[in-house]
């Protein structure tokens, strides 16, 4: 719980950034971390509130008032080893959650919740940095084989918790790499990949064999890992982008943004971009079409490259600048919210609703769009149109590319196409099949897909043995 006092004595006092200016030469991560001492007082403002909401709005359930309280007395490796013990990969989510617990901590009711985030970072960081976070191969095997079919951070998670729980896991992973959107989608600026390698290094060391450029369901068929393993857990995401079939869609110049950010992420690892046509924003005017983390990483990547302009599009109103307490706390509360990209000079425009592309000699030069009232309908006269030399769209995804692996098990899907799974069970309709992350929930965070692929090993750990010992 902190200091008993210490949100009285103390301000919220957060991480900053690099200036814009600096920060967009590069594609480095460009937060500046809190002094320890610093740290230590920001932990020291967690107050006495009786009830933790924080603890229950973070998905994973990390215990924050009790680390917060170990930092604050200076116990670090304890506070890395509670953090642990709900989130196998605190360095992902201290850099890139969006924080649901700052939203539900009491002292945000004042709009100045403790800096947990950055706590959680701090920890990890420390940890790391200390030499405290080592391998922990199993004690003892369990005899049984499980396939982990995508290296997304819910297949991260889950593989690593069934190899601490000593069965033999293989991650098929169709990329070069493992990570998922972690490494192909989320920009370097964001969260730099020599954290993801960390952790693969990590579970290299517990046992868990990766087999990357494996596309299962196209290179391998999934009846071979049926028969080779015991239990299979999907975790292959939700990969199907949301299209805007307007005229024009088919010029070029026009593309998702997981076309586009996947290419950028690779130049900047060095890994080729193979037999694809380079997508770049220098010198271009570049609309984002779309408001969520995706739109705004095309935003940070479009800048750096050296984008002439940058406008991203929201069709959804403006929201308001501040929530209504009593209405949203201890929830996530629709607000108006400027993410880093934003900041470095992107300009936004909402209640647009777009109606075509036009172009020259085959390629984009124009959007057409129009103005929309509260009830989405379009508003008489408020036709406009943009320069437009790339245009991303960054709407989401659909969920699950159904195509492959999932239709040759014939697994039934939810009303929402995605893989049908209960939270308890994880088990789809195939009994030795299980999914979680993306795949199973839809398109979702970093944090939620950690939670399920911890929660999915436990169901797998359970239908082997009978039993398991793995959290929830
Ligand atoms: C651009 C972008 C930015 C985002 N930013 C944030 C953010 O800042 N914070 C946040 O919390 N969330 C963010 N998200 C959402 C977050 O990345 C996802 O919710 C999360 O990665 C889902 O994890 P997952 O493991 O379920 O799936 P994924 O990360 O999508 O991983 C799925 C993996 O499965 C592999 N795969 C799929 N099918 C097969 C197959 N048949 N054979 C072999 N491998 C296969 C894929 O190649 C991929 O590696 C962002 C998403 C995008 C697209
Ligand atoms: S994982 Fe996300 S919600 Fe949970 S404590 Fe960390 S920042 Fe907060």
């Amino acid at each position: 719980m902190g200091k008993v006092t210490g949100f009285l004595e103390i301000d919220r006092r957060d991480r900053r950034y690099q200036p814009a200016a600096d920060r967009i030469r590069a594609y480095r991560e460009f937060v500046i971390p809190l002094s320890e001492e610093g740290t230590r007082d920001q932990a020291a403002r967690c107050m006495d509130c009786g009830i933790p909401y924080c603890h229950n709005g973070c998905p994973v359930n990390n215990q924050i008032p009790d680390w917060n309280d170990l930092v604050y007395n200076g116990d670090w490796q304890e506070a890395l080893r509670n953090l642990h013990s709900t989130n196998n990969f605190p360095e992902f989510t201290g850099r890139i959650c969006p924080a649901p617990c700052e939203a539900a901590c009491t002292l945000n009711i004042q709009d100045m919740p403790v800096t947990i985030k950055t706590i959680e970072c701090a920890i990890i960081d420390r940890g790391f940095e200390m030499g405290w976070v080592k391998p922990e191969p199993p004690s003892k095997t369990s005899g049984k084989s499980v396939a982990v079919i995508g290296a997304g951070p819910a297949g991260l998670a889950c593989a690593q918790q069934l190899a601490r729980a000593g069965h033999e896991v293989h991650v098929y992973e169709k990329n070069a790499h493992p990570g998922g959107l972690l490494r192909y989608g989320i920009p370097d600026f964001k969260m730099e990949k020599t954290h993801v390698a960390r952790r693969v290094a990590q579970m290299e060391a517990e046992g868990v064999v990766f087999h990357c450029n494996v596309h299962v369901g196209t290179e391998l068929p999934i009846s071979e890992l049926l028969e080779r393993h015991d239990a299979i857990a999907l975790s292959g995401g939700a990969e199907k982008p949301r299209d805007l079939p307007i005229p024009g869609r088919e010029l070029d110049g026009v593309h998702f943004a997981m076309q586009f950010l996947p290419q950028q992420n690779r130049r900047v690892s060095d890994e080729p971009l193979g037999n694809v046509k380079p997508i770049l924003a220098g010198g271009k005017h570049v609309i984002v079409i779309g408001g969520g983390d995706t739109g705004s990483d095309c935003i940070g990547t479009s800048i750096r490259q050296g984008a002439l302009s940058v406008t991203q599009l929201e069709i959804m109103p403006k929201p308001p600048v501040r929530e209504n307490k009593a209405l949203t706390w201890p929830d996530w509360p629709l607000k108006l919210r400027t993410s880093s990209s934003q900041e470095e000079g992107a300009e936004r425009d909402f209640s647009v609703m777009t109606q075509k592309f036009t172009g020259e000699d085959g390629r984009v030069t124009h959007l057409h769009c129009n103005r929309v009232d509260e009830k989405m309908k379009p508003v008489e006269g408020s036709e406009f149109v943009l320069k437009a030399d790339l245009v991303l769209l960054a709407m989401g995804f659909l969920g699950p590319v159904t195509d492959g692996m999932v239709k040759d098990l014939d697994l039934k899907l939810d009303p929402r196409g995605n893989v049908l799974a209960d939270t308890v069970h994880y088990q789809s309709s195939n009994e030795k099949v299980f999914a979680c992350g993306d795949m199973r929930r839809g398109q979702s965070l970093v944090v939620w897909a950690i939670r399920e692929g911890r929660q999915c090993a436990r169901a797998v750990d359970e239908y082997l043995m009978g039993e398991t010992v793995l959290p929830r």
